[in-house]
């Protein structure tokens, strides 16, 4: 382990790599407007009665819990959010044939709207690009149910089963989805460098994908603003802003 080894060491790994895997979190999104939960700025810091509207009991239980979550998606920064240097260089390293995966935390489609392959982008808290109905699972674009709440409908049901709709991201209390996190063990366990970006490593199951990579044999590499729990087992650790160093790695890879 070396804290804060120079970027030119990374970027040498990354100029050989032929599966680079990237693990990313709410750290990346933040220069795209989109807030962090937990950070010193996040949302539930700031208000903790906010996560009651990402707790399946209280969103099920509470109809007044569920519009307030509809006004809260309806207005959610995700909607006009555009992608920063940080995502646009995982692009590039895909682009240099060495991206394997990228498992993110994230729920703001920033990584398939700045170019990269959605069926590279395994999202293992959900998406709020679609809403999943809690009776009968059926699944639709968010876009069809944000119209039906602009029109009125403060929480509209399930046109199939008059179910309770929500958008398809994982609240507390729900179970992360099993073939999900399946494709997340098997991608993180095949690379020969997890690049760990803006996540705080402190949520399982993202915690633990970074000890199946070092156990498989990969180099894990945390960029990260604060210390993570990781950061012991990481073969560095580059406290520098993501939207600087990601590129210059990115340049790396594609040599
Ligand atoms: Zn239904």
């Amino acid at each position: 382990m070396s804290l804060d080894a120079p970027v030119s060491t990374v970027a040498a790994w990354l100029a050989e790599a032929g599966r680079v895997v990237a693990l990313t979190g709410a750290g990346i999104s933040t220069d795209s407007g989109i807030p962090d939960f937990r950070g010193p700025r996040g949302v539930w810091t700031r208000d903790p009665g906010a996560a009651r509207m990402f707790t399946l009991d209280a969103y099920v239980g509470d109809p007044e819990v569920r519009r307030a979550a509809w006004r809260n998606r309806r207005a959610h920064a995700a909607w006009t959010a555009e992608p920063n240097a940080g995502h646009a260089a995982l692009v590039e390293i895909e682009r240099a044939g060495r991206l394997h995966a990228i498992v993110t935390q994230n729920i703001d489609g920033l990584h398939q709207k700045a170019g990269s392959s959605p069926d590279r982008v395994i999202e293992i808290h959900g998406t709020l690009f679609a809403v999943e109905c809690l009776g009968c699972a059926d699944r639709t674009p968010m876009s069809e149910a944000l119209d039906r709440v602009a029109a009125g409908e403060e929480d509209p049901p399930c046109t199939r089963c008059g179910g309770i709709l929500k958008a398809a991201t994982i609240s507390f209390g729900q179970p992360l989805d099993a073939a999900t996190l399946r494709r997340a063990a098997e991608a993180t366990t095949a690379a020969d460098v997890l690049l760990a970006v803006g996540t705080s490593l402190t949520v399982h199951p993202a915690a633990g994908l970074v000890e199946y990579a070092a156990r498989a044999g990969a180099r894990v590499v945390i960029v990260n603003a604060a210390p993570t729990p990781y950061d012991g087992i990481a073969d560095a650790v580059l406290r520098r802003p993501i939207g600087e160093v990601l590129p210059v790695l990115a340049g790396a890879a594609r040599r």
